[in-house]
């Protein structure tokens, strides 16, 4: 029987908002790879739990919380009964979670044993698939996994634990988590008698910037002692073809963005690589909140790039206003994808200052007479001191708020080996990766946005 009350908790229950789980493929390493379904998901997530596999460049794209639970970070290492309860506690919460891992969540991916925890209690949940690390390799090494006449079978295998490694009877065979065992999963092959001149390849990175593809025969494998670094992939068959070596992906230029937008490099003949800039945390959170107290002080908000429009606004956002504190104020941008990013926020800039290559934002200033201002300058965590010069010289009161860093986390530093071409869009990205880098090779071709960064890039890396 019922007991009194009950139907009122249920009532009760049922308006609560219901949590919701995605668990989705992020594909193998290109942000580009990645599904519209997952990347609708994203956009309507709460929380997003991502493993070492998935890009940061896709994860940094949404706004919600973001939790990793890789292996890679020294600090926390999230074992897979800690994630299966992370996941049920947001979404018991109500809130709408993305389960995001790499490749394709059912392929070596332990979909399954989150499933598992979902229906113990009773969570809605969806699967989206992704394209799975093989398809990636296949496609960007130029190895057709399947080929008429050549191979008419496929099979992903696990190369480890080394106890698991099977050996199918099919035309290719690719082995996942190889890195440390190679050799064993190649004397397997050969134990199973595949001839010694069967071809062999190792894809590292598999459609990321620094992809890198090793090939040879079967036999020139096993005698040769090199080191496999993780992510890789091994794939054994004949439909390795001699050329992969110099496929499509290699020979595409590998141009490193530092805070520049990624519309000056659109076409075919490219590869972006974005350095990561990051909206800012810790002790710097209280400079802004008092910018944002504050507002109403202000009589400009001068936004300088894009990365300023985006995170000033989460910032603005998340304190709990919206556009409507800035009425009072003149906006301005400094370029068209500043701009952009602004209209994305339902507002349109009263001055796009393009900054001239030569005089940087000096001209514009004159011209609409921004003077006597009371600016607000939201930018990077390092200021950019010739603008806030310019400013001031035409004696405007400028405050400098850092909302976003260019921080480099953990294992992401970029891989200089790989790059072709270095963009630096402003001083302060100069000056940021001269902090990470010392010197940049000779052989990497550097371009500049304007003369002022055209001059830091000399003094720091060229004197
Ligand atoms: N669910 C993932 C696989 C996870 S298992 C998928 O569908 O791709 C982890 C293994 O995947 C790695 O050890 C490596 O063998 C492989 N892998 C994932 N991403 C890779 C990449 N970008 N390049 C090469 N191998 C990759």
């Amino acid at each position: 029987m019922k007991q009194s009350g009950e139907p009122e908790r249920e009532q009760q229950k049922s308006m609560e908002r219901k949590g919701y789980v995605y668990i989705a493929g992020a594909g193998p390493g290109d942000p580009g790879l990645i599904t519209v379904r997952a990347e609708r998901a994203l956009r309507e997530a709460d929380v997003i739990l991502y493993d070492d596999l998935v890009s940061l460049e896709l994860v940094d794209q949404f706004n919600a919380l973001k939790i990793y639970t890789g292996k890679r970070k020294a600090s926390h290492h999230f074992e897979q009964e800690e994630i299966n309860r992370e996941i049920v506690r947001h979404a018991v919460d109500g809130k709408t979670v993305v389960r995001l891992k790499g490749g394709d969540p059912f392929i070596f991916g332990r979909g399954g044993e989150e499933i598992e925890a979902l229906r113990n209690y009773g969570i809605d949940y969806e699967i989206i698939p992704g394209i799975t690390a093989a398809h990636g390799a296949g496609s960007y090494s130029e190895i057709p996994l399947t080929m008429r006449r050549i191979s008419s079978s496929v099979a992903f295998c696990t190369g480890h634990p080394v106890s698991s490694i099977q050996v199918p009877d099919t035309d290719t065979i690719v082995y996942y988590m190889v890195a440390s065992s190679v050799h064993d999963v190649l004397d397997a092959v050969a134990a199973k008698g595949r001839p010694g001149m069967t071809r062999v390849a190792v894809v590292q990175n598999a459609t990321r910037y620094n992809q890198k593809v090793l090939t040879g025969t079967l036999d020139e494998f096993r005698q040769r002692e090199k080191a496999v670094y993780s992510p890789a992939l091994l794939i054994i068959g004949d439909s390795i073809g001699q050329f992969i070596r110099h496929n499509w992906h290699t020979r595409k230029k590998k141009v490193l963005m530092t805070g520049g937008e990624s519309s000056r490099y659109s076409g075919r003949d490219c590869i972006m690589v974005h350095f990561p800039c990051r909206r800012i945390s810790g002790s710097d959170l209280d400079a802004v909140h008092k910018s944002l107290e504050a507002l109403d002080s202000y009589s400009v908000l001068l936004l300088p790039n894009k990365f300023s429009v985006k995170y000033f606004f989460r910032f603005l956002y998340d304190s709990g206003r919206d556009v409507r504190s800035l009425a009072h104020m003149k906006i301005c941008t400094g370029g068209q994808a500043a701009a952009e990013e602004l209209k994305e926020n339902g507002l349109v800039a009263d001055h796009d200052l393009e900054p001239d290559p030569a005089s940087g934002y000096a001209k514009h200033l004159r011209e609409l007479s921004i003077s006597g201002e009371r600016i607000l300058l939201p930018g990077s965590n390092h200021v950019d001191d010739s603008l806030v010069g310019e400013l001031r010289e035409l004696q405007n009161e400028v405050t400098p708020v850092g909302v976003y860093a260019h921080e480099v986390r953990h294992d992401d530093l970029v891989d200089l080996d790989f790059i072709d071409e270095i963009y630096f869009a402003t001083p302060v990205c100069v000056r940021n990766f001269r902090t990470l880098f010392e010197s940049i090779p000779e052989r990497i071709v550097v371009s500049t946005a304007d003369r002022r960064t055209e001059q830091e890039y000399r003094r720091l890396f060229r004197a």
